[in-house]
């Protein structure tokens, strides 16, 4: 295969336009016959109103070897690419079947790995699988009735199954892990072009269909999938024999099942605060990490369109150009660092809580990523400085206080401000050109009450300061919400670098362990757990 990298087309051609480019490229006389793959797809914007796509493609002709010996392109080389590779098993033996606590994006790759070369894994997820969960979430969304089990949080398919479905990540895998999700996802019904796009998205709505087939799929391989069963304590099994004694809780029953296993995978997302707390009183070691706290902010799509893609007032987005994102970083002069993150083009705001009188905002996309507001977190990193507090859980406690004030902000609805608002410090009484695009139910409120002065201050500072880049980010009509606080685990859980904690056969994994951050890093991070079980252990082969 030869790679062409740096392909530039404008954003409005054709299939054929793109195949006579590479035939140029390749400085093949019209006849010949090739194939291509696109391996990636990036837009570029920085001759704007002329927008371009740059791609890259692996190309399969004739006379290969002959072609790069002619070629001096530094654009066109040799493609290499070294494949994904699961490792041989180790030489011990499982006793039990290798144990998964959580069903987000690290469990379901953990468990998909294992359960594909013959670990037939025990997956535990505390709430409920997907469809349920979505008529639960609803529910909370018209009634403001939160099911603590069954919420944005905790369910099929974890926190981010209610998401854009973002999937992108600067962790850079020589190991291939990447791709090899990106594939994965695809074959569970994902669009083809996640696979190239350098901007990868999938939306609420596929990403349903996804994480149940992906389920289907462990089940068929020999696996179990237990929902509504959490993980409520475990202990380590003295003796030659080992391993850990867990206690799982049927959530809905209140039934209790005890479970041996010499591997359990621990990827409870960074919601899982009771669990965090039952292992510090195991004394699992763990600490206090920093993370990021903040507002939603909405503006107008076509605003976002105009300032990204150079259009003039009033004219339409080009067929076939996406709804145009943006990413944000500001350093305000007192040092703390302003910026966006997980921003979603064409989405909704979304009442995000998992504890009763807490309230936590977030942000989730359809497919078609066809709303009319743009909305982004806009957040402040918080260390264990700020947390007032001591000891691993002391960021929990941290963000628990900041969610109680939003909810009391709003009384458990979502509290709004409009910026101009709130950077005056009163409460909005009308809105403006922005309509709120929220799902659960809303009201005006002090939004920047819920922060401490100093950081309330960094957030109106920074969102000024965007407006610099992005004209119209500070109007003073754009609304914000609060309270985001979920952006990343406020804890650690330690592991060593056969990826266990000091307690032999605990794998703390994921975004909730502190070893990820969004959907594409913690998929990848539950592969590489698998990968370690399977390195100390043979394939499991008793049945359950
Ligand atoms: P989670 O997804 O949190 O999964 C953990 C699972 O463990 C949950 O299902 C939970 O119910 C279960 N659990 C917890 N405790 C227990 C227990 N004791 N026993 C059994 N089960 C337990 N990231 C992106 O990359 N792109 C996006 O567009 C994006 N948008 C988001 C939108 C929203 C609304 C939210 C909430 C998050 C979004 N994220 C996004 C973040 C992303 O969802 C997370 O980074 C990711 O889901 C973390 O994966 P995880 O598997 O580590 O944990």
């Amino acid at each position: 295969m030869i790679r062409i990298q740096q392909l530039k087309l404008h954003t409005g051609h054709t299939p054929e336009q793109l195949r006579e480019k590479i035939g140029k490229a390749l400085r093949l006389k019209g006849g010949e016959d090739f194939s291509y793959r696109i391996v990636r797809r990036s837009l570029d914007a920085r001759r704007k109103p002329e927008l371009f796509y740059v791609y890259t493609v692996d190309v399969s002709v004739k006379g290969e070897k002959a072609l790069l010996r002619k070629n001096r392109d530094k654009n066109i080389q040799q493609a290499k690419e070294a494949g994904y590779r699961f490792p041989e098993p180790g030489p011990e033996e499982l006793k039990h079947r290798p144990v998964v606590a959580g069903f987000g994006p690290a469990g379901i790759f953990a468990a998909y790995m294992l359960a594909l070369h013959g670990y037939r894994p025990l997956v535990v997820e505390r709430g409920m699988e997907a469809q349920q969960r979505k008529k639960d979430v609803e529910k909370f969304w018209e009634t403001g009735v939160l099911d603590t089990r069954s919420n944005v949080q905790f369910g099929e398919g974890g926190a981010g199954t209610f998401s854009d479905g973002k999937l992108n990540t600067l962790v850079k895998d020589k190991f291939g892990r990447n791709r090899k999700v990106l594939e994965i996802l695809r074959d569970h019904g994902a669009p083809e072009e996640i696979a190239w796009d350098a901007k990868p998205h999938i939306g609420t709505d596929l990403l349903i269909r996804v994480v149940t087939r992906m389920r289907e799929d462990i089940i068929r391989l020999g696996g179990q999938v237990c929902f509504h069963t959490q993980l409520v304590s475990l202990e380590p099994v003295l003796g030659e024999e080992g391993g850990l004694s867990l206690e799982l809780q049927d959530t809905l029953s209140g039934v209790t099942i005890m479970e041996r296993t010499q591997a359990l995978i621990l990827a409870v997302g960074h919601s899982a605060r009771d669990t965090f707390s039952m292992l510090h009183e195991k004394k699992i070691p763990m600490e206090a990490k920093a993370f990021a706290v903040g507002v939603r902010a909405e503006h107008p799509q076509a605003m976002i369109d105009r300032d990204q893609y150079g259009m003039e007032e009033g004219e339409k987005r080009p067929g076939g150009l996406p709804a145009a994102a943006y990413k944000l970083t500001c350093q305000l002069p007192e040092g703390r660092g302003v910026y966006t993150f997980c921003m979603c083009p064409g989405g909704y705001v979304v009442n995000a809580s998992s504890e009763e009188g807490r309230l936590a905002v977030n942000g989730m996309s359809y497919h078609d990523r066809a709303g009319r507001n743009a909305n982004s977190a806009v957040i402040v990193t918080v260390t264990p400085q700020d947390f007032g507090g001591e000891g691993p859980l002391a960021g929990v406690e941290f963000q628990r206080r900041l969610e109680e004030r939003a909810w009391q902000a709003g009384q458990g609805k979502v509290p709004v401000q409009l910026y101009g608002d709130f950077c005056r410090g009163r409460v909005s009484d009308h809105i403006g050109e922005v309509e709120p695009q929220i799902r659960g139910d809303f009201c005006f409120g002090n939004v920047r009450g819920i922060f401490p002065e100093e950081i309330g201050d960094a957030i109106a500072r920074g969102i000024r300061e965007f407006g610099k880049k992005l004209p119209g980010y500070d109007r003073e009509d754009a609304v914000l919400s609060g309270v985001e606080s979920r952006t990343s685990s406020p804890v650690r859980i330690l592991r060593d670098e056969g990826l266990q904690s000091q307690l032999p056969g605990l794998y703390p994994c994921g975004e909730g362990a502190g070893y990820a951050g969004g959907i594409m890093s913690a998929a990848m991070d539950g592969m590489k757990v698998a990968e370690a079980v399977a390195r100390k252990y043979r394939p499991f082969d008793k049945s359950a």
